[in-house]
């Protein structure tokens, strides 16, 4: 971290979204943000901090999964699941905690994280299910549904993610709601309207307790469609927001990935 810290400007101008250099330094030695989110640092730098310490982003995510992973290890399975929305179960003796992360199965097992019956590999998947799981949340829903930027220390996401999430969403299914439905629907989604006055909502579970609303209104004479994405309150309890915005940003990835549905 000190390392990192040494290549900034110490300024602390809060541009990367953060309040302080310091903060910012641990933030990329997590693995949260990367040098070039902070304008002033040079490219030379970046690489060189890069070349010097012989650290990669891929090398980060795998530290810090590796450290949630022991963290999560440690935790009582069967009290967690309660709490994370989650199915514990004992199996062949040994305690697991079954859970969906963006409609797919995963368990937890005391030797870490399982996708389809094999050691999950993916960091990213790691440190998102780890986190969730050590935090043991434990908030009901709240019902106040807020865009990323409520939560703190976001400024740095909200704009990337209006552009590479909600303004990805509005474009490829512009004058295609049929289309957008059926993705929603393939996705797991279920309708949810009444909350909000949008043309269209639907909710997804993007981890048991941590939903995921995406409200949509169509194109007219005036106006493009427009997309916007909603998260609950409680969802902080649940996850460092950081993580929550790059759960997000796979997610729609996916979401737009295929060619929209005529
Ligand atoms: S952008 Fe962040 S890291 Fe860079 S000088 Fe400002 S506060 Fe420090």
């Amino acid at each position: 971290m000190i390392t990192i810290y040494k290549k900034l400007p110490k300024t602390n101008c809060g541009k990367c979204g953060m309040p302080t250099c310091i903060a910012f330094a641990i933030k990329v030695k997590n693995a949260q943000l990367k040098m070039s989110d902070c304008p002033y640092v040079n490219k030379e730098d970046n690489e060189s901090h890069l070349q010097k310490t012989t650290v990669t982003v891929e090398d980060n995510y795998e530290r810090v999964s590796n450290e949630l992973e022991s963290d999560a290890k440690q935790i009582n399975f069967k009290e967690a699941s309660v709490a994370i929305g989650g199915h514990f179960e004992e199996k062949n003796g040994y305690d697991v905690i079954r859970l969906n992360m963006m409609n797919k199965p995963y368990e937890m097992r005391k030797e870490g994280l399982f996708e389809d019956g094999k050691y999950c590999y993916d960091s990213w998947s790691k440190i998102i299910i780890y986190d969730y799981i050590r935090r043991k949340g434990n908030k009901s829903l709240t019902g106040n549904w807020v865009t990323l930027g409520y939560f703190p220390n976001t400024a740095s996401h909200v704009k990337a993610f209006q552009r590479s999430a909600e303004e990805k969403v509005a474009a490829i299914f512009n004058k295609n709601m049929e289309g957008l439905k059926a993705r929603c629907k393939e996705f797991g989604g279920v309708e949810d309207m009444g909350k909000m006055k949008a043309d269209y909502i639907c909710r997804f579970d993007l981890l048991p307790r941590i939903p995921l609303y995406l409200c949509f209104w169509e194109a007219d004479e005036e106006f493009s469609a427009s997309c916007k994405l909603f998260f609950d309150t409680s969802a902080e309890a649940y996850i460092d927001i950081e993580y929550l915005a790059y759960l997000v940003e796979r997610f729609v990835e996916l979401f737009v990935t295929l060619l929209p549905i005529k």
